[in-house]
């Protein structure tokens, strides 16, 4: 696999520190509000790395941290009049159920920062023991920029022209104002209760330490991977670089990766310009978490995606061709005289009886099987598959080109389409395109599952019914009731209209 680093802005091939093992740290979201798409650009890209990886046969532990203490999250919770935790809360609990919403796989740890405030401390020590931090008039503690001469080396910054001596306190500044940042900020009125206490007297951490402590807890002092959104570079991870490898003497990362943004007319989505959506603001609309996710997946994830509801719509039309396609494999399927089944004991059988194998270790049949062109069952899959298949998995595998993946995907479809239009396709050949689809969906995370495809067919005598409805003609809604049920499918009537369910 390779994929692009933004610490040596090249391709690279991805190459573990430990074997097969990738540590991965994603920057997750300051809960002071619901996230907007944007923040979901992020999190999408983050989840597909993640799927991808595993689909290449690596095994991931993947920590996403929850800033729930910074500047944003007590200036929210005073002006709401609430602790800090129970603002918090809220917005962490929104945001897993966002995850849900959207399909994306839960990562092994969530730490919030207020549970590391110890960890915290002691780097922080550490730092002031070897001379990269120090303290300043009112008690805080900054980071000395100028002690670690690999300053700048993510964001590619000239500091040749850095003021000594400037400071920032704020967790965010852009890079005219670089400086030494707050590492702790001594207590003042603004952070309201918010206090814990350290060797320094009361205050409260700054954000960017708080990633690098949960980072190296998690993960230990050196790790494979570390991502977030563009806007992240500077001066968040730059500054985790500074602080962790100034507390350690190691590399912290070896590979960083960032998504460009989601944009609106051309500018960021972001909260402070006010151009955004939240999920639930979407959903709202009548538009379901799979429809958002292809969106958000479908370019590539280095190039900035223009949201649109048009966009969405299309999305819409893509999932409907995706979903028709597997209802038409199904029905290919069900030709078979024999039962065959994707998962499970038994495998596809022939018709002599013999086992084509379930299983890795079955017995295979002689004849063309291809390596990992079999869709995982043991039945060869059609040639149009396995192209798309090999196309779909090296677009995949080179930085993450979902936008040609899903082109290889789509040829599929139309080859897949004219192939069945033909009668060219077998009951087991269609189980093991399903199967295919089973592993990509794997990585994809929007395809229908096998046994919620309503076929045409069903769709079709739905409607019928529904006209027969309309037109009080009871009892040919019965008969259609009836065709249904033989198919497989009961109608329940709900306030939505009247949805298909399985028998
Ligand atoms: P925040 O909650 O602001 O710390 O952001 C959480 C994540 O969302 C970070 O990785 C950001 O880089 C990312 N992010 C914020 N806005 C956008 C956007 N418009 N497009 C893509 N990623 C974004
Ligand atoms: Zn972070």
């Amino acid at each position: 696999m390779r994929i692009y680093n933004t610490l040596s802005h090249q391709l690279e091939e991805f190459v573990p520190l430990d074997g097969k093992r990738v540590r991965l740290y994603t920057c997750g979201p300051t809960v002071y509000n619901f996230a907007h798409i944007g923040n979901f650009r992020a999190y999408i890209f983050e989840d597909l790395l993640r799927r991808a990886l595993k689909y290449f046969g690596y095994e991931v532990f993947q920590v996403m941290n929850l800033t729930d203490v910074d500047d944003k999250t007590i200036a929210g919770s005073i002006k709401a009049g609430v602790s800090l935790d129970a603002f918090t809360k809220t917005y962490k609990d929104a945001f897993f159920a966002d995850l849900k919403a959207l399909g994306i796989e839960p990562a092994e740890r969530y730490p919030a920062a207020t549970d590391h405030i110890a960890e915290m401390i002691a780097m922080i020590r550490i730092l002031l023991e070897k001379g990269h931090a120090y303290r300043s008039e009112d008690g805080s503690i900054y980071f000395s920029v100028s002690s670690f001469p690999a300053y700048g080396k993510l964001a590619h910054l000239d500091m040749a022209g850095l003021r000594p001596g400037a400071r920032v306190k704020h967790d965010e500044y852009e890079k005219e104002n670089v400086a030494d940042f707050a590492l702790w900020k001594a207590w003042d009125e603004k952070d309201g209760g918010v206090v814990w206490d350290s060797p320094w007297g009361r205050g409260r951490p700054g954000w960017h330490i708080e990633c690098s402590a949960m980072a190296m807890k998690y993960l230990g002092e050196s790790f494979d991977l570390h991502t977030g959104g563009v806007d992240n570079i500077f001066p968040h991870h730059e500054d985790e670089i500074a602080q962790s490898e100034a507390t350690t003497g190691k590399p912290f990362v070896k590979y960083w990766m960032h998504c460009a943004h989601l944009v609106v007319d051309g500018r960021k989505m972001s909260k402070s310009l006010g151009n955004f959506y939240t999920l639930r603001d979407i959903l709202g609309k009548g538009y379901v978490g799979r429809e958002i996710r292809y969106v958000l997946m479908a370019g590539h994830y280095r190039q900035s995606l223009n949201f649109s509801f048009d966009a969405l719509n299309a999305a819409r039309a893509s999932l409907q061709r995706l979903d028709e396609f597997q209802g038409r494999l199904g029905a290919a399927k069900a030709a078979s005289p024999q039962p065959s089944p994707i998962k499970g004991e038994g495998g596809i059988r022939g018709k002599d009886g013999s086992s084509f194998a379930a299983t890795a270790a079955g017995p295979r049949p002689a004849s063309s099987l291809l390596a990992g062109e079999d869709g995982g069952e043991g039945v060869p899959l059609p040639e149009w598959a396995a192209a798309a298949k090999r196309k779909f998995d090296a677009a995949l595998s080179e930085d993450l080109n979902l936008a040609e993946s899903l082109g290889a995907l789509f040829d599929m479809v139309h080859a897949g389409n004219r192939a069945m239009d033909a009668g060219e396709v077998s009951p087991q050949q269609a189980v093991s395109v399903m199967v295919l689809l089973e592993s990509l969906d794997k990585v994809l995370g929007f395809l229908s599952k096998p046994e919620e495809v309503i076929p045409r067919e069903a769709m079709d005598l739905l409607e019928q019914r529904q006209n027969a409805r309309k037109a009080k003609n009871w009892a040919e809604a019965d008969r259609v009731r009836d065709a249904l049920a033989a198919l497989g499918w009961v109608v329940q009537d709900t306030p939505q209209g009247p949805k298909l369910k399985r028998k």
